[in-house]
Parts: C-alpha cells; structure tokens; sequence
C-alpha cells in the first residue's frame, strides 16, 4: 500500500521474545503496512535487522524518514528513561543494552522505548479494549506476568519511569521460587507457567484424569490442557482453573484495592481462554475487593488487539506521554 501524501503515519516495533514485529500504523490504529522477522540473543543482529526493517517499510509505503515523527519501540525489560537503555532483558540477558543509541544511529531516526506491557496497553487504549477509558489496569498472562496503569488517561511510570512489576507482586508467602530470587511472587503463579505447574501438579495427584491420559497420548502439557479437559467434563481440569482464576482474582482484587481502576483488561497468552476465564475471575473477584457490595469493583474485559497491541501502541508512545 502506498501512503497518501498529507496523511500522518507512525512506526511501532514489538520485539519479543520469538520475533520482532514491525508496522506503519496510521491516526487511526490501523496498520497499514508490517513486516516480522525471527529475534536473536545478539543484540547487534537485532538493531541491525530492525534498521533494516524501517527502511523496507518506509520503501514499500513510497515514505521517507522525514515523514515518520519517531520510530517507538515496545521491548520485554525495564528501560533506562534518560539513556534508553535495556537494564535488563530476561529473554536474552541483555544487562544495560543501549538499544536506543544503536537504533538511532543506524536509522538516523529518534527512538521512543518502553516496557512491552506499557505498549500493550497504550495499543488498547488508542484503539482496542480500552478505548476512552483513562483508569485501566491491564495484565499479560504470558510466560510471565506484564502489568501496566493508566492513570487519568496517562500511563503509569513511576518515579524512575520503570512502571509496574506486577509479576513480582508477592502473592503466597513460601510460594513458589521465582525467577527474580523471591518466592510466591504473582508471575510464579498467574502467569501461563504457573498455570502449567499447577496442571502438573493436578495430573501427578489424578492419575486417572483426562489430562493424565491426554499428555499419555502426545498432548502437550500447556496452559490449554486444563481449559480444554475442563469442556470434556474432567473434574480435576476443573479444578486446576479454578484454583488459576481464584488466584488471578486475588491479584486483580489487590490491586483494585490500591488503584481502583474502573477497567481491568487480561491479555497474552492465557486470555486467549476466553469468557471460561473472563466469567470465573469475574465471579471470584467481590471477595477480594474491600466494600464490593457497597462500592462495586472494576469491569473486566479481555484485551481485544492480541499481538498487534504491543506495535500499535509504540507507534503512538510519545501521545502517550510515557
Ligand atoms: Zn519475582
């Protein structure tokens, strides 16, 4: 597609832990043109291949860098706010990367970066689940677990712009051992990990449920196999997303309790479960929120922009005034 003249567009990246996702996103939150590419541990290959994944887009489109305002970049670490630097990205190890140095310099371009789960919710903001709402709380229940704020329609950054680490929330004392040193930490429980854990732990105690036989035939074990045993009728399915979502509640329930968002979006990869979590977590939610009765508690809904939400929303970071 090639841009009309006179129309504004902007340049979101979503570098994940498997790919980097790339897209021209115009006013609207459309997308109007992307590309992806395999990631890489090496920090040099990966600038390089998103230089050169910037340059493609603007000649595929007909643009040229005088017509993007920034190029915003949505990345899985916390992210120096002056430096722009990665002070530590989990998947790759990367200690105090300077992503936004070696960006500019070889795309000549300035670069906006920022936590993946801000851009997330940025993303649904602008154009998904949570579009004109200014007090969210969104989730990402993914291999660990991302949160980000909005706060009166701004995102939420803190006093050194490192955001929110819901993933390291303490939830059970003496609960499982996470993977920043502490234990019982909410992403060692309601992320799709912790998720998986507790499957096991279900079929090593049942041996007789439809999970056991369904991992005996070659199914993997995931964060699916107790949603999808629980619609076959299996008890001990049932169970293990029970105990999930009681668990998801009471972190949605405490942080209501702190924040009182008026919208709690869940998204990544266990949202993908649908209203079987969206209606459980909603239900067990009143008897972890203080005054439920009196005062109500947060609407829940799933985020509705799945993978694109991280790249729409670092296309628009600096209207987000991260
Ligand atoms: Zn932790």
């Amino acid at each position: 597609m090639t841009q009309k003249a006179g129309m504004s567009v902007h340049l979101g990246i979503d570098l994940g832990g498997t790919s980097i996702k790339m897209g021209l996103v115009n006013e609207g939150g459309q997308i109007i043109s992307r590309l992806e590419t395999d990631t890489s541990d090496d920090f040099d290959t990966v600038t390089r291949d998103m230089a050169e994944g910037v340059l493609s887009l603007l000649k595929k489109t007909g643009l040229g860098k005088k017509d993007l305002p920034y190029i915003g970049l949505g990345v899985p670490s916390t992210v120096h706010p002056e430096t722009g630097r990665l002070i530590l990205a989990n998947n790759t190890g990367w200690e105090n990367a300077p992503m936004r140095e070696a960006l500019e310099e070889k795309t000549g371009l300035s670069v906006l970066i920022a936590n993946d789960a801000d851009c997330a919710l940025a993303g649904e903001a602008l154009c998904g689940s949570a579009k004109n709402q200014k007090d969210v709380l969104m989730l990402t229940l993914g291999t660990g677990v991302g949160g980000a704020m909005l706060i009166n329609g701004r995102l939420f950054s803190g006093c050194d712009g490192m955001g929110m680490e819901v993933g390291h929330l303490p939830l059970i004392a003496g609960g499982p051992k996470c993977t920043c040193g502490a234990s019982g930490c909410v992403e060692t429980l309601v992320s799709a990990t912790g998720l998986v854990l507790l499957t096991k732990e279900a079929i090593h105690e049942n041996p007789d449920s439809l999970m056991h036989k369904k991992i005996k035939s070659g199914i993997p074990l995931d964060g699916r196999l107790a949603f999808s045993c629980m619609e076959e009728g299996d008890q001990a399915a049932k169970s293990v997303v029970e105990r999930y979502c009681a668990l998801l509640a009471q972190t949605v329930g405490g942080l209501s309790n702190v924040f009182r968002p008026a919208l709690v979006l869940l998204g990544g990869g266990v949202s993908k479960a649908g209203d079987a979590l969206l209606f459980r977590v909603r239900e067990a939610l009143p008897r972890f929120i203080l005054s439920y009765s009196v005062i109500g508690g947060p609407e829940l809904r799933l985020a509705s922009l799945g993978n694109d939400a991280g790249l729409i929303g670092a296309a628009f970071l600096k209207e987000m005034s991260i």
